[in-house]
Formats: C-alpha cells, structure tokens, sequence
C-alpha cells in the first residue's frame, strides 16, 4: 500500500488527498492558519513519529549527501518515518518541496511527490459534499439538511 507523508507546504497548499495519508507532530505545530486547521480537521490523516533509531540513520545519510544542515527536526522526522512505513512493508511517498527532503530521500531509496508543481498547474478549490444527500455544504463537518457527513471533493475554479 502507498503511504504519502505530507510536509507542511503539502498542508499549507491542500495539495491533495491521498488514500493514506501520515504526517509528524512537529509538522502539525507548524500549521496555525485557521484555514489549514480547518482542512486539516476534514481530512482523514494520521500523526505518527518516528523511532530515534531511524532519525539516527536518516542523519547518517544526510551527512554524506551534505544536506544534515539544510533540514531541519521537523523534515528529519518525515524522512524517519518514511523509512519506518517502508519496513512495514509499505511504499511511503513523502509530498514535499524540499530539495534536501527529496535528495536525502532519494539516497534512502523513497520516492517523492512535489506539491507546487501538480498543485499549482490547475486552478482548483475544495468544496464540501454532503455524504448522505449529495448537497453541497458550505461550512462545518455535518450536512445541516441531513445530518451527515460531509467530505472534500477537488473542483476546477
Ligand atoms: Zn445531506
């Protein structure tokens, strides 16, 4: 199964929704914008850190790609965890712009997904859809006219 690991320019920009979707605590600290939180509390994502052991590697290969100064805590526990998911059996994608992020992640055999370049491509905004009666909902989590539901579907602006 693919796992995307999404940073927080991936959140910032509501990038997209992935069947699977993990982030770190740290990155959740990073988000204040009401509009990112309120995204955030719509869409199914799971907040996992990572085991030292495995930042300790991601470190060790960052030192030999020379990007250990250019990432900071928060992009050493995304790429820690990605390595985690991987031993697990699943195949992590860390959404990311980061060019260190994506160079220590090559080096670590895990894939990447860019943010800007498919988010920004196409104009777009998220709408909320009722799920019991299809409706379109303008705030909140629950349908005012039935009672369920609701989840976000991508439109051309
Ligand atoms: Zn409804």
């Amino acid at each position: 199964m693919q796992v995307y690991i999404l940073d927080s320019s991936a959140i910032f920009l509501r990038k997209g929704l992935y069947p699977s979707m993990l982030t770190v605590s740290r990155v959740l600290k990073e988000i204040k914008d009401d509009e990112s939180v309120n995204y955030l509390s719509l869409i199914d994502i799971g907040v996992k850190d990572p085991d030292r052991s495995d930042v300790e590697k991601v470190k060790r290969v960052a030192r030999k790609t020379g990007d250990i100064y250019k990432l900071s805590e928060t992009d050493l526990d995304l790429l820690a965890l990605a390595i985690e998911i991987k031993r697990e059996g699943n195949e992590p994608v860390i959404v990311t712009d980061d060019y260190s992020i994506q160079n220590v992640a090559r080096s670590l055999g895990i894939k990447t997904d860019s943010v800007v370049q498919k988010g920004i491509s196409k104009k777009f905004k998220w709408v909320r859809i009722c799920k019991g009666c299809k409706r379109r909902v303008d705030e909140g989590r629950i349908c005012p006219v039935c009672g369920s539901e609701v989840y976000l579907v991508r439109i051309r602006d």
